[in-house]
């Protein structure tokens, strides 16, 4: 339902939580971090019900600051709303993590091809996003880079989806892609964001950067990248985003 991405110094919990915070007004059943702490290592916490519920585990079970992550804010449509089925879903061996809003129509046809492929394939969710995550990981040990494992993916996906993944195996990196359902970067000065709308980010930066139909983001703390789901590059062209902060504080 609600998605954040972030790239940028050693305060991606903060962003992340704040970034949730902001869009807790589209409703939501559970929500989740990841994170690629300051050791390299991904680590994800996640929650159903309140935000809150998630800000408490935060506490009680801290996880390390890192440069880079993602959260999503879930709405339920294929599995309960639990822990388990909560956002981030991990692939490639718990080294990738993705959050998806949307539902993917075509999902239990790829959850099939996983499983002839692998027949001890574990999904431990009842999710469509989950699915999405272990093909993500796969192209990812054949393509060798995020981006063009996500565009491998992403072509094959039936239905609505704003997706972001990120990797162990790239820090620094937040890959996403949007078929509609929508997705809008934040341009910062050394670091990067990734919303499902500006509210995501609109705490720390007002210039942002449109996503069009069937496209994909690549963010870095210093760049951004946009292509169609082949590769190509795209021009875009940034904005200011218009914030009236006291209609946003009664919910606008
Ligand atoms: N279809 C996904 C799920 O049920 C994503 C739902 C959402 O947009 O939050 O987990």
């Amino acid at each position: 339902c609600g998605i954040v991405g972030y790239v940028g110094n050693d305060k991606s919990v903060e962003v992340l939580m704040g970034g949730l915070r902001r869009l807790e007004y589209r409703g939501y059943d559970s929500a989740g971090i990841a994170v690629i702490d300051t050791e390299g290592r991904l680590d994800t916490r996640k929650k159903a019900g309140k935000l809150q519920k998630l800000a408490d585990e935060l506490e009680s079970n801290p996880i390390a600051n890192g440069r880079t992550g993602i959260g999503h804010t879930r709405w339920a449509t294929h599995g309960a709303p639990n822990d388990t089925n909560a956002h981030p879903h991990l692939g490639d061996g718990g080294k990738l993590a993705l959050i998806h809003n949307g539902i993917i129509e075509n999902f239990a046809e790829l959850k099939q091809e996983l499983i002839d492929e692998d027949p001890e394939t574990v999904f431990l969710s009842e999710t469509d996003s989950e699915v999405a995550a272990l093909l993500v990981g796969r192209a990812y040990r054949e393509a060798g880079s995020l981006a063009e494992a996500l565009r491998a993916v992403v072509n094959r996906l039936h239905g609505a989806f704003t997706l972001l993944v990120m990797h162990e195996d790239e820090p620094g990196v937040v890959v996403g892609a949007r078929r509609n359902s929508p997705l809008v970067i934040g341009l910062g000065d050394g670091e990067n964001f990734l919303g499902s709308d500006v509210a995501a980010f609109i705490e720390h930066t007002h210039r942002a950067m449109e996503i069009g139909q069937d496209q994909l983001a690549i963010i870095t703390p210093d760049a951004v990248t946009v292509t169609d789901f082949d590769g190509n590059l795209v021009d875009t062209t940034s904005f200011e985003v218009k914030w009236d902060a006291s209609a946003a504080e009664k919910g606008g």
